[in-house]
């Protein structure tokens, strides 16, 4: 059965990288009828951040991608904290030393710089590798009895894989393909700490492996860690779990990988939700407007597509379309505003009663009171031009209070018939009593024919008087939202 897992660090908030690392273990999980997990990989305490790990859950849980089992749910195979695993990994570590696959080194912090230094010397960097393994400060060169008294003496010990020798690994990622690696140039890797800690590459290995991992899908930035981890599973006779690593997400503008300064930089979001640190508050999706959905649907298309033109997919969608083996190698550009195209489809796909609704809190801010089915009808209106509801205020403001200026560029139409011919207007207006958009239309336009008034001559200097500038939708409609009352009042202040 699938069995995938998300593995962060909770060293600080959760970036877009993991966001997308968690979403396509979350469809493939589902897409396979399998459970996603979340375990917590908080065994270097010294990278700790407090509220990092509930920041993950909340963010994921926003986003519709929660875990199926993860602390404090279904912990089937708890704890899902690695630090209340502490006691387990030792075990594991000491297998590894009665196998031969591992030993103790003593080397002190100042001995390997040293040797670092005098590598650097001969112009060579220094692996703690099979080169030099046995010429150090460890139980290969020690007698059994003299590392068992330094052990217990309290003297500091790390715990190094044996990496074997000689050995080309011929390694497989679904999405990479084949991939050669020579155990040559691989360091020796510390599994364990006399602090009874393990690192990152002990606990990750023994917990995917107890907790019946079947795919390890993670960032590129792991690749590197590969072979290692196929050598562990090899050590300790377990069957490795498949391997995909997801193509990296590259800055907009340049080379590399995005960062949170590209975000800064942007003013633009790299962050699921607001975290606010001694740094400052760095902002998130959820705080800066997007809709959930649209998050999902445009990191799900960062390093995949389902092979057609389709942009727009749902979550359901995503799941049942979704395939590990159409996943790119290539990193995936970041473009915040195709970011921001998603959250505009996003919103046309909203009712605009919902939309009203969270648009009502801007209005009522601004004191202003204004009926719901009128409110719908405006945001009915204005929608189609915004990418957020927090631009609807500077979309419709002309629908509550009367300009206070008038666009420069556009006034240049205001003629010097024009007053006479909104005065003409005035007394249309005023005669209308059906005042629905159409018929406000049928009428004025008849004016004008029957005046053989040019078009182009009231239109402009009439949405002028009542919008200030030459934009917003369809005149008419905006005659009728506004009122007779606020029309002609409106083009009597343009008048003058
Ligand atoms: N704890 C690692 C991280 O922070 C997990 C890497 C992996 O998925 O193996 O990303």
């Amino acid at each position: 059965p699938v069995r995938v897992r998300f593995a962060p660090s909770p060293t600080g908030p959760l970036h877009i990288g993991g966001v997308r690392t968690a979403l396509f273990n979350y469809l493939f999980a589902k897409k396979n009828n399998g459970v996603f997990y979340l375990r917590i990989e908080d065994t270097d305490q010294n990278r700790f951040v407090p509220g990092a790990e509930e920041y993950i859950l909340e963010a994921l849980g926003w986003l519709g991608i929660a875990p199926d089992e993860t602390v404090g749910k279904n912990e089937k195979f708890g704890p899902y904290r690695q630090s209340e695993r502490k006691q387990l990994y030792q075990k594991y570590a000491d297998l590894l030393i009665n196998s031969g696959n591992a030993y103790y080194a003593f080397d002190t912090a100042e001995s390997l710089d040293l040797h670092r230094k005098q590598h650097e010397e001969q112009g060579k960097t220094f692996i703690y590798n099979h080169h030099n393994r046995d010429k150090l400060d460890t139980s290969l060169v020690l007698s059994k009895e003299e590392t068992v008294k330094r052990i217990a003496s309290g003297e500091e010990y790390v715990i190094r894989f044996k990496t074997p020798v000689n050995e080309t690994l011929h390694l497989h990622d679904i999405i990479r393909g084949d991939i050669k690696f020579e155990t040559n140039l691989l360091d020796d890797k510390v599994l364990f700490k006399s602090d009874g800690m393990p690192t990152y590459h002990l606990a990750n290995i023994v917990d995917d492996h107890l907790m019946e991992t079947s795919h390890v899908i993670r960032g590129e930035e792991w690749l590197p860690s590969m072979p290692l981890h196929v050598l562990l599973y090899r050590a300790f006779g377990w069957e490795a779990p498949d391997f995909a690593h997801l193509p990296l997400i590259l800055k907009p503008i340049g080379n590399g990988k995005l960062s949170k300064r590209d975000g800064d930089k942007l003013g633009f979001p790299v962050f699921p939700l607001d975290w606010t640190a001694a740094e400052g508050t760095s902002k998130g999706y959820k705080e800066a407007g997007f809709f959930p959905e649209a998050v999902i649907n445009f990191l799900a298309l960062l390093g995949w597509n389902d092979g057609t033109e389709q942009e727009l997919f749902s979550l359901e969608e995503l799941v049942e379309k979704f395939d590990l083996n159409r996943v790119h190698k290539a990193g995936a550009k970041f473009d915040p505003e195709k970011n921001k195209w998603f959250n505009h489809q996003y919103l046309q796909k909203q009712s605009d009663e919902s939309l009203a609704k969270a648009f009502a809190p801007i209005i009522a801010e601004k004191r202003i009171n204004v009926e719901m089915n009128k409110l719908i009808t405006i945001v009915s209106a204005i929608k189609e031009r915004a990418h957020f509801v927090s631009e609807f205020w500077e979309l419709s403001n002309y629908f509550f209070e009367a300009p206070t200026s008038y666009d420069e560029k556009a006034a240049k139409n205001w003629k010097e018939e024009t007053p006479a011919l909104m005065q003409e207007l005035i007394s249309v207006i005023e005669n209308i009593g059906d005042f629905t958009s159409l018929n406000i239309e049928i009428i004025v336009k008849d004016w004008m024919t029957k005046n053989e008034i040019g078009m182009g001559k009231v239109m402009q200097p009439f949405r002028l008087s009542l919008v200030g500038a030459l934009k917003g939708p369809h005149l008419f409609d905006i005659v009728e939202l506004i009122g007779k009352e606020e029309t002609i009042k409106r083009i009597e202040k343009a008048i003058t």
